[in-house]
């Protein structure tokens, strides 16, 4: 008769539960594992029979077959390692099976028996709960990501013996550790910034509201050190938030002390990245920059340095928050909900604009920024220049406002939306649609009467027209108000002036 133990995989973010049928009978000695296996479930059975054997286990002489249930779909990983070797010590009576279908089991085993880390730990635990399947047996390595998981039992065990042992005995206590949020640990503080308080002001208005930025100035005025610092003024990560940035990072591998992530992320990749490490993709479907800066912050300093093309793989999840890869052999989603922020040079010399002299004609100006296309412009919230610093500036011995004063403010502003949107699928006014603006961004009679103006002195597409009021709504939370006020609108504004002073 056949054996069954719950295991589990996963696709994308998403946990699957898959069952591990276990056969054994009388024939010629044979270790077969069915069920679409790819290559590396395949090598799982040399390192299932080490394993057993080395642990001072018996490996059957007999025919044993491993299906890997639902075939159809396709199974990664060494995930099974663990399920498989439990499988088959029970079905040749060699460890108690007692209440052996409560627990989702998944780990990888090393020739002598010790359990490995595995990938996409977190997405199992959650998919167990979801399947009513409490009890989860990993290893100790991914213990602390999946402790936060709520209503979930969590064992873990170093090596097969005791994985062994606990089914004997039950002498082990479900995993406990207590999560404890970093708060602004964060080296980077604003208060170390001089100056640039227009900059600064944009950038809490941008994190006030989720918007994404430009910072455009001459080389050297401080564009990188404002956009490193805009992580220290976020909220941290709710803990619906932190699952899901944590999950991401633990499908690819990525998570750094195994632990839960509560900060948001900061991801800053090189201009020569290539569009799979942007967006994701390649062989395995991995998750790219934009989903590693799921809930957090894509930085893309020196913006004009990388490839169109890569540039305009952006506008898409830029819309929509997530990302589908497809590849012949299955889809995956992975959500992609951040702010990007770009930095850029407003000419080629990089001084135009500023207190020293551009260089640059007209025409190598505008080639210049050509690369920025109109749709992906049409995605930016705020522009904001940044200029050197002139003596006097520097001089000046005012302190600077350090990042945890700034942070309480953009808190207060984020509780705002954060009720505003409780009915609605989304969390800041960067994400409103046209639909939610209609709703939520209400005018003054006054500023009826400015926004009409602008809209007709400055011909502005709807789509600009829709992100000044976004940014208005914005400021206006800043202020308290429920109503958008005329300073309100005259401030978003300017936050739409770009290089030449051009309202786009
Ligand atoms: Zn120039």
């Amino acid at each position: 008769m056949a054996l069954q133990i719950n295991a589990a995989t996963f696709t994308g973010i998403n946990g699957i539960i898959i069952n591990v049928e276990v056969d054994i009978s009388k024939g010629l000695p044979s270790f077969n594992i069915v069920g679409l296996a790819d290559t590396s479930v395949k090598e799982s059975k040399e390192r299932v029979r080490s394993a057993i054997i080395n642990s001072g286990f018996k490996f059957p002489v007999n025919r044993i077959t491993i299906n890997l249930a639902p075939a159809d779909l396709k199974k990664e990983g060494a995930l099974f390692d663990l399920p498989i070797a439990i499988g088959i010590l029970a079905i040749t009576n060699q460890i108690s099976i007692d209440s052996i279908d409560k627990y989702i089991i998944a780990g990888e085993l090393s020739l002598n028996g010790s359990l490995k880390k595995i990938k996409g730990a977190l997405s199992i635990a959650l998919k167990s709960v979801e399947e009513g399947i409490n009890n989860v047996i990993i290893p100790t390595e991914n213990a602390k990501e999946c402790s936060m998981v709520k209503n979930c039992s969590i064992f873990p065990f170093d090596n097969l013996s005791q994985v062994v042992n606990y089914f004997q005995y039950k002498d082990s206590m479900p995993f406990k550790y207590e999560e404890i949020a970093e708060v602004h640990k964060s080296l980077l503080d604003f208060k170390d910034i001089i100056g640039q308080e227009s900059s600064k002001r944009a950038i809490e208005v941008a994190a006030s509201g989720g918007h994404n930025m430009i910072l455009f100035g001459p080389p050297g005025s401080g564009k990188t050190m404002l956009a490193k610092r805009i992580p220290s003024i976020l909220p941290p990560l709710n803990y619906d938030e932190a699952l899901e940035v944590t999950q991401i990072y633990s499908v690819c591998g990525k998570l750094e002390n195994n632990t839960l992530i509560f900060k948001r992320p900061f991801r800053n990749p090189h201009h020569t990245s290539s569009q799979i490490a942007l967006v994701g993709g390649g062989a395995k479907l991995i998750p790219g920059e934009i989903s590693l800066a799921h809930n957090g912050v894509l930085f893309l300093d020196e913006i004009l340095e990388f490839k169109k093309s890569t540039l305009e793989v952006l506008r898409q999840p830029l819309e929509d928050r997530v990302i589908k890869l497809s590849k012949a052999t299955g889809n995956v989603t992975y959500p992609c909900n951040f702010m990007l922020i770009g930095s850029l040079n407003p000419c080629l010399c990089g001084n135009y604009g500023s207190n020293k002299e551009c260089v640059c004609t007209e025409y190598e100006r505008k080639r210049y920024l050509g690369k920025l296309s109109n749709p992906l412009l049409d995605r930016i919230d705020l522009f904001s220049f940044v200029n050197t610093l002139n003596y006097e500036e520097l001089s000046m011995k005012k302190k600077s406002e350090s990042s945890i004063d700034i942070a309480k403010r953009v808190l207060q502003a984020r509780e705002i939306q954060l009720d505003r949107f409780k009915n609605d699928a989304i969390h800041c006014n960067a994400q409103m649609e046209e639909r939610h603006i209609k709703k939520f961004c209400e005018l003054t009679n006054e500023s009826n009467r400015i926004i009409k103006n602008i809209f007709n002195k400055f011909q502005l597409s709807t789509r600009a027209y829709s992100r000044i009021l976004k940014v208005s709504r914005t400021i206006a939370d800043m202020h308290g108000n429920n109503k958008i006020n005329p300073v309100d609108i005259i401030e978003a504004t300017q936050y739409r002036k770009f290089v030449d002073e051009k309202i786009v």
